[in-house]
């Protein structure tokens, strides 16, 4: 669902209509004209529903604008037929700021709805109940239209139906005491019920957008729990189970040729470069065959890169983001305090892959 036509950009944030979005006029105005409808009010019904998406858009800006204020910046904003979708660059695992970013979005439309009250309340005249269609080109008809659909704007979105924001308010709530996986589980649990009901009530109401929205719901809430789950699964790696012990270590002094035979023979990715017996510093296969084929001559010591090493009871991803900043293909493991293993990149990443390929 990526993609869109864009209509303007604010503080560098774009905002997209989705092609599908034109299937919503399209079917207002066929529902309208299968049924008889003047063609005027069809105008004015395919208009209210334009205004409901310009308070989704500022619904939207609420989420983006509150994330810059965390550092998070937003790709865009996307307006799809069952409302709009801002694409945060990531949700901030800290639960206040993830619940600050989200009840944002909500506030915006509370906020509508009470000014629009507001203004109804100053001008005297209470139309509030009255049937919209009858007075539909009154001012006061379009406030009491602007607190109407923002007062269900706000507390459809505060249903805790995950991934909608009440199901993000909750997780956030959740984990403020409880570990994130099991905050998500529970949120994502609880939004594919609420969503089951919504596809239920939908079919059975002839309400079909409702039963699109529930099905979004479900799969959505299911896609972000198994995601949670994942980075919770990488972050459990540790450095020992992904080093190789016993690494190739070699004199200083040794001339390279000698070195790129015993790598060779050994198929290892990358050797440690030992002075009696204390790590100096690091060289990989990559770096070896290069000094071989410009056929510098010299010794190991030349070559060793002195990559700092990192120890076997630290977590694996953070030193795989270390690898990836500095251009190591290997760092050096320090197994109760001496450098006695390695962590090749190579290594890491079969470990992540088979940690997302891995659907438990
Ligand atoms: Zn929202």
């Amino acid at each position: 669902m990526r993609g869109g036509l864009p209509l303007f950009r604010f503080k560098g944030i774009r905002v997209l209509v989705h092609w599908t979005f034109l299937l919503l006029p399209a079917y207002i105005a066929f529902m309208g004209w299968s049924e008889g409808t003047a063609m005027t009010e069809i105008l004015v019904e395919i208009g209210l529903v334009m205004i409901v998406f310009v308070c989704v858009v500022l619904h939207e800006f609420g989420h983006a604008l509150t994330a810059q204020r965390y550092g998070v910046g937003t790709r865009d904003i996307t307006l799809l037929p069952i409302g709009g979708v801002a694409s945060l660059e990531r949700m901030p695992e800290d639960p206040k700021q993830e619940f600050m970013i989200t009840v944002a979005g909500p506030l915006v439309n509370l906020v509508i709805a009470v000014l629009a009250f507001g203004l109804i309340a100053i001008t005297g005249i209470s139309l509030l109940l009255t049937d919209l269609f009858n007075d539909i080109t009154s001012w006061n008809a379009v406030l009491s239209f602007l607190v109407m659909s923002n007062l269900g704007l706000f507390l459809f979105n505060l249903i805790p139906a995950f991934p909608m924001d009440g199901g993000r308010i909750l997780r956030s709530l959740l984990s403020m005491r409880l570990p994130r996986e099991r905050a998500t589980r529970i949120a994502a649990g609880v939004g594919r019920f609420l969503a089951l009901g919504f596809v239920a009530y939908g079919l059975l109401e002839g309400a079909p957008f409702l039963a699109l929205i529930g099905l979004f719901i479900f799969m959505a809430a299911g896609a972000e729990a198994k995601q949670v789950a994942q980075q919770s699964r990488m972050r459990s790696i540790l450095v020992q189970d992904v080093m190789k012990m016993d690494p190739l270590c070699l004199d200083q002094a040794m001339d390279l040729q000698s070195a790129w035979n015993q790598l060779t023979f050994g198929e290892h990715q990358v050797l440690m470069v030992l002075d009696q017996g204390r790590y100096v510093g690091l060289v990989g296969r990559e770096e070896l065959r290069s000094a071989m084929v410009i056929g510098s001559p010299g010794t190991l010591v030349a070559l060793a890169r002195k990559v700092a090493p990192v120890h076997s009871t630290d977590p694996a991803l953070p030193v795989l983001q270390r690898m990836m900043a500095e251009g190591v293909p290997a760092v050096p493991v320090l197994v109760a305090g001496s450098a006695t293993a390695v962590l090749t990149r190579d290594r890491l990443m079969d470990a992540f892959n088979s940690q997302l390929a891995d659907k438990r």
